[in-house]
């Protein structure tokens, strides 16, 4: 039998209605003769509220209380689509993380998955029922309730849908599919019918919120097929696939614009240009569980060099405060942040063979009177760091120059 795991966002179990018209549709892929797991998240900002409430009630947060209180909002989703789905006449459980046996290491606020043992989703399947499954969370080998990151419910769907051999995971949520920019900026951003998953991974790391960075790489390694849809539309969205002859042929040279103004660059002054600086450097930031982005190195004066990186604005004051600690072992001079920065990104599996991409960029953003920090790229994408302020400009006129619209 075909096996379907589907994954509904914040916005499509945003309140009663919709949480009815998910266990509608879920109902419905039921009657069609499919098995069913279904994921969901906290509904609508629920989780920024209790991350609010937390500031609120302390400057304090243990990260295994952040932990536990984060995790309630998804937990509120899967009983309340159960009952809603029991409604209709469709038996389901709901199950937290840990039930669905999602095993995490214990780095609490961002763990990562180190096993799924996912006995009980499997029974639940045999006895006929839909598993609903809480997103975002899982079990610490400590057993302590852990959660995997912002936007990792999509994690949850993947990684179950990989070990349940799923057919496909349908990611549900409030645009049609993944765009050739952010439709929210860019009105005339076209539908992507059909991604690679080497290209969904470059736009998730691009800062593309529509499928979190993890589950792009999860899927790309157990190549599992998604399909980004919308919950409130229903029609075909976005299939990512394993890339193919034909798409190789129909290939764009740029596929989409993509930006994130969620990072901060960190610049870390009077760095002796000698080997295992920098070494010691960014183990100082692995040690804090700090991912650090674009990294840039100054041509060395005098012996000493300048050097720049990008991480994520939650993760600044650890930055700082770890570098600070160590300036003197480094021999450096200082360091500084500076969170009014933003990446825009353009992404094309056919860039590889076309030259000239970079160029069209970067006179794109003169026109503009952008000016660009930072530059990073991998064979199919490239990056400018540039002034937050600037960086929606940067988008439209990108896809305007790249007639992406
Ligand atoms: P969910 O709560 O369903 O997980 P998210 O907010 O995480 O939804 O992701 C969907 C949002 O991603 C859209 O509302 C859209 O604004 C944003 N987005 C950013 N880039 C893109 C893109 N290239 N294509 C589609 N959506 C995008
Ligand atoms: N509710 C979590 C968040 O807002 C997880 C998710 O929505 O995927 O980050
Ligand atoms: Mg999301």
């Amino acid at each position: 039998m075909t096996l379907v795991v589907q994954k509904f966002g914040g916005t499509s179990v945003g309140d009663a209605d919709r949480i009815r018209a998910v266990a509608d549709h879920v109902a419905r892929t039921r009657r069609a003769g499919k098995d069913v797991v279904v994921v969901v998240s906290a509904m609508g900002k629920t989780t920024d509220d209790l991350i609010r409430l937390a500031s609120e009630v302390s400057s304090v947060q243990p990260p295994r209380e952040y932990d536990m209180l984060v995790s309630a909002g998804e937990r509120i989703s899967t009983a309340l689509l159960c009952m809603a789905l029991a409604e209709l006449g469709v038996a389901a459980s709901s199950f937290t993380g840990s039930q669905a046996g999602i095993v995490t290491d214990t780095s609490h606020t961002k763990a990562k998955i180190v096993d799924v043992r996912a006995g009980r989703i499997t029974e639940a399947l045999e006895a006929g029922k839909v598993p609903v499954v809480a997103g975002f969370q899982g079990v610490s080998t400590d057993r302590d309730v852990t959660t995997l990151g912002r936007g990792a419910s999509d994690l949850t769907a993947v990684a179950l849908a990989a070990v349940l051999g799923a057919d496909v995971c349908e990611i549900y949520t409030d645009v049609t599919g993944v765009f050739s920019a952010d439709p929210r900026i860019v009105p005339d951003a076209h539908k992507l019918s059909r991604l690679s998953f080497e290209e969904m991974l470059e736009i998730s790391a691009a800062g593309g919120r529509v499928l979190q960075l993890r589950s792009a790489e999860f899927a790309r390694n157990h190549r599992v097929p998604l399909h980004v849809r919308s919950s409130f539309t229903w029609e075909p969205g976005t299939w990512i696939l394993e890339e193919d002859v034909s798409m190789v042929e129909e290939e764009a040279v740029v596929t989409a614009v993509v930006h994130d103004a969620s990072q901060a660059k960190i610049t870390v002054t009077g760095v002796p240009d000698k080997p295992g600086v920098a070494a010691r450097l960014f183990r100082t930031l692995a040690d804090r569980s700090v991912n650090v982005d674009d990294i840039v190195q100054n041509a060395s004066v005098r012996g000493t060099t300048d050097i720049s990186f990008t991480v994520p604005r939650i993760d600044v004051n650890a930055a700082v405060e770890g570098v600070s600690g160590h300036l003197a072992a480094l021999g450096a001079e200082g360091v500084t942040s500076d969170e009014g920065i933003a990446k825009v990104s353009v992404i094309g599996a056919g860039m590889k063979s076309h030259p000239g991409v970079t160029a069209t960029m970067f006179e794109t953003l003169a026109e503009e009177g952008i000016n660009i920090d930072l530059i990073s790229t991998s064979t199919i994408r490239i990056s400018c760091i540039v002034r937050e302020q600037d960086v929606e400009r940067a988008v439209r006129a990108l896809h305007r120059a790249f007639e992406l619209g």
